[in-house]
């Protein structure tokens, strides 16, 4: 049960991946049952029409030699100056006997008709047709021996005849009634013990159907051409169906990536400043307390805080304070180097850098960076209580995580440091550590 699954579901898999090349050999598979089908019935229809026409002829034949037989010879059959025999034609009043008047008839439709040829043959020729009253080839023989045993019955088959392929048909011409007492009566009759219900002979229609098989296969042919361009144009209607779908697909992909990183992109990012939002900060900072823990590295945070920043937004405006706040964060920005450093929007005007690996000492050269990058953008502040341009003031605190504390404790730790900073005149920053050493 779970193979067939398996097999169903490798099915499956392959459909998907290789559809134009399944529904290709599908198609072509079909075409050619279809084609072989049709060869068959074409073949089928050809034999079938050659019997129905032998059979047309051989009681035609047969009925004419019996029609002959009772209203001409048995008519006749009392005149005195009239015979009935094979050889009439040396007889003075002499008709031709019923067989070998339909073996004439026979002869001349062979003479009218195109390649069809009626002949009558047995193994008991009267002595005029030995050289051709008896079977001359193996077909007739077999016919002969089979119909002998099977009077009722038909023999037929394809066969080649000279250079000409054939359908031979033949039925058994059984000793009437009305024929018996004359056959057992001639002289010249190679036979005189003939009973009623005899095999007195072979009737033959031999028709040539090369012809027809020709027309066939012609009409086959065409059939197969334009079935073939048929299928072709389908399939390479199919081709490009499909080659759209997977383009329409690709594209969809495409712009569901996009979109993806458009929406985690609003989801972690700060729109006017552009820096990590407090929520993704969070997590960077729960992430990298985490790893700390595991590698016993220090992790280090920044809190950065503008001075006087309520006083820059009275005098200058709101919206000069957010483009304020936008220069801060590309000089926060630009002081990150690190893989895993981050500089990230904290609430208002405070920021925040996380940095992995970095100990106090490392942390304060990077609070340094900042606030000679600050000091050097030259943001002018006139109602800045201690300087003429914007400055900040930031708390740094480092630790080595432990199961003890959480990064909760860092950023509690980061904002002592920063309130201290403050404290201290501001533009500048203190170190958590400092701050214990100083209680
Ligand atoms: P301190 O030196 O003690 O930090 O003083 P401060 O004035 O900077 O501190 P305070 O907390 O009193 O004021 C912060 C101001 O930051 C108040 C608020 O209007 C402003 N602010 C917060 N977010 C934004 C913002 O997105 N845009 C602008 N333009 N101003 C903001
Ligand atoms: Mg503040
Ligand atoms: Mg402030």
């Amino acid at each position: 049960m779970t193979k067939l699954f398996d097999l169903h579901k490798k099915l499956y898999k392959l459909f998907y991946k290789r559809p134009i090349v399944i529904l290709v050999t599908l198609l072509c598979v079909g075409l050619g049952v279809a084609l072989k089908g049709s060869y068959y019935l074409s073949i089928n229809l050809v034999d079938s029409q050659a019997i129905q026409y032998a059979r047309v002829a051989v009681k035609t034949m047969n009925e004419a030699g019996r029609l002959y037989s009772s209203n001409v010879v048995d008519r006749v059959n009392f005149m005195d100056d009239v015979t009935v025999s094979p050889e009439y034609h040396s007889v003075s009043g002499g008709i031709p006997n019923p067989a070998t008047y339909t073996i004439e008839l026979g002869e001349r439709i062979t003479d009218i008709s195109e390649g069809v040829l009626f002949r009558l043959y047995s193994d008991y020729p009267f002595p005029n047709r030995q050289r051709t009253g008896g079977p001359r080839d193996r077909f007739e023989r077999e016919a002969l021996n089979y119909l002998q045993e099977h009077p009722e019955a038909s023999f037929y088959r394809k066969d080649k005849l000279g250079d000409r392929l054939c359908f031979r048909y033949t039925e058994a011409v059984v000793m009437q009634p009305s024929c018996v007492a004359c056959h057992n009566a001639l002289p010249n009759s190679p036979k005189h013990d003939w009973k009623v219900g005899e095999v007195r002979g072979i009737v033959e229609i031999t028709q040539p159907v090369d012809n027809i098989l020709l027309i066939a296969s012609d009409g086959l042919k065409a059939i197969y051409t334009t079935q073939a361009i048929l299928i072709g144009l389908a399939i390479l209607g199919l081709i490009l169906v499909i080659g759209k779908f997977r383009t329409i697909n690709e594209e969809l992909e495409e712009k569901v990536a996009e979109r993806t990183v458009a929406l985690h992109r609003l989801a972690t990012v700060d729109d006017l400043t552009q820096l990590v939002n407090r929520r993704e900060f969070n997590k960077l900072l729960e992430q990298e307390w985490r790893r700390g823990l595991r590698r016993q590295k220090p992790l280090s945070l920044i809190l950065c805080d503008i001075d006087y920043f309520k006083n820059y937004n009275d005098t200058y405006g709101h919206l000069a304070g957010d483009d304020c706040l936008s220069f801060v964060a590309r000089a926060l920005q630009s002081s990150v180097k690190g893989d895993r450093e981050v500089a990230a929007r904290y609430g208002g005007e405070e920021f925040a850098i996380v940095l992995p690996e970095a100990d106090s000492v490392e942390a304060s050269q990077v609070a340094a960076l900042i606030r000679n990058a600050i000091h050097n953008l030259k943001i002018p502040h006139k109602t800045s209580w201690n300087y003429n341009y914007v400055t900040v003031s930031m708390g740094i605190a480092s630790f080595i995580p432990s199961y003890s504390k959480s990064y909760e404790h860092l950023i509690q730790a980061s904002d002592e440091a920063l309130y201290e900073a403050k404290n201290r005149g501001r533009d500048r920053f203190v170190v958590f550590n400092d701050l214990q050493l100083k209680h």
